[in-house]
């Protein structure tokens, strides 16, 4: 049976402070769950990886990294490498997501060297991928998705796709208080599954887990998540309040 999973990604907000409080909140909040196959993710900044490590430790919840560089080491100024992530106990990395690809501009074929290196580090990936808003008003969106997704992923082995989680972000959805409809979703992450199907098998296809991303709040979760290939979401904005956190953790 897939994973469900609730996952948080912080982008550049929370100084250490600010980290720790919002920790404790969410860690308040859902303390009488149960969170059977359900996963809470949370994404903090760099700077603050290490702590949120410890003041997660023996909770639900798992703090993942928002990025790395494909090196190993050298000479990349203000990046970070999966040993250095290792070394403080992360164990999963966000790939891909469109400000990433839109101000730092990451590719898919950088993305696919990143994919690779998480692999060879035994790492796991919740990799971001999405159409803009002139994609999808061109009906050109599940084009663009799929072939985000075989730039990207689609030179992986299926023993691979243990280690990758997809997100779904229609860009024109990211911070704009615009949701995909439940049925947009569901639509797309049928269509992903498909597609991943047919490139292996269905096993495979039926084995990854599927988030959505994008202006997902309390008060859209649960219909977003009734449908039955949207395995979760990856939720910005919402995520720095423990309480909406939290009830979009319960709305799974
Ligand atoms: P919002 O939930 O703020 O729209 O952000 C979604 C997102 O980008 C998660 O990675």
């Amino acid at each position: 049976m897939r994973q469900k999973i609730v996952a948080g990604n912080w982008k550049m907000n929370n100084d250490k402070n600010q980290t720790e409080v919002l920790i404790s909140g969410i860690k308040e909040e859902i303390k009488d769950l149960s969170l059977d196959n359900t996963r809470v993710i949370i994404s903090p900044s760099f700077i603050n990886l290490e702590s949120a490590v410890k003041s997660t430790e023996g909770s639900s919840i798992e703090v993942v990294a928002q990025n790395m560089h494909q090196a190993k080491s050298g000479a990349y100024t203000g990046e970070v490498s999966a040993d250095m992530l290792k070394s403080i106990g992360i164990k999963t990395v966000i790939l891909g997501h469109s400000e990433r690809r839109t101000y730092f501009g990451e590719t898919d074929e950088i993305l696919a060297e990143k994919v690779n290196a998480v692999l060879e580090n035994d790492l796991e990936t919740i990799f971001c991928f999405g159409e803009l808003l002139e994609d999808r008003k061109s009906d050109n969106h599940f084009n663009v998705v799929e072939s985000q997704l075989k730039n990207a992923l689609f030179h992986l082995e299926a023993k691979d796709w243990a280690s990758i989680v997809l997100a779904y972000e229609p860009v024109w959805a990211i911070g704009t208080g615009e949701t995909a409809s439940a049925e947009q979703a569901q639509e797309m992450h049928a269509f992903i599954r498909s597609i991943v199907a047919d490139k292996y098998n269905a096993e495979v296809a039926e084995a990854v887990s599927i988030l959505y991303g994008g202006s997902v709040k309390p008060a859209n979760a649960e219909e977003i998540f009734s449908k039955p290939d949207v395995d979760g979401g990856l939720i910005g904005g919402a995520a720095l309040k423990a309480s909406d956190f939290s009830a979009i953790i319960k709305a799974i």
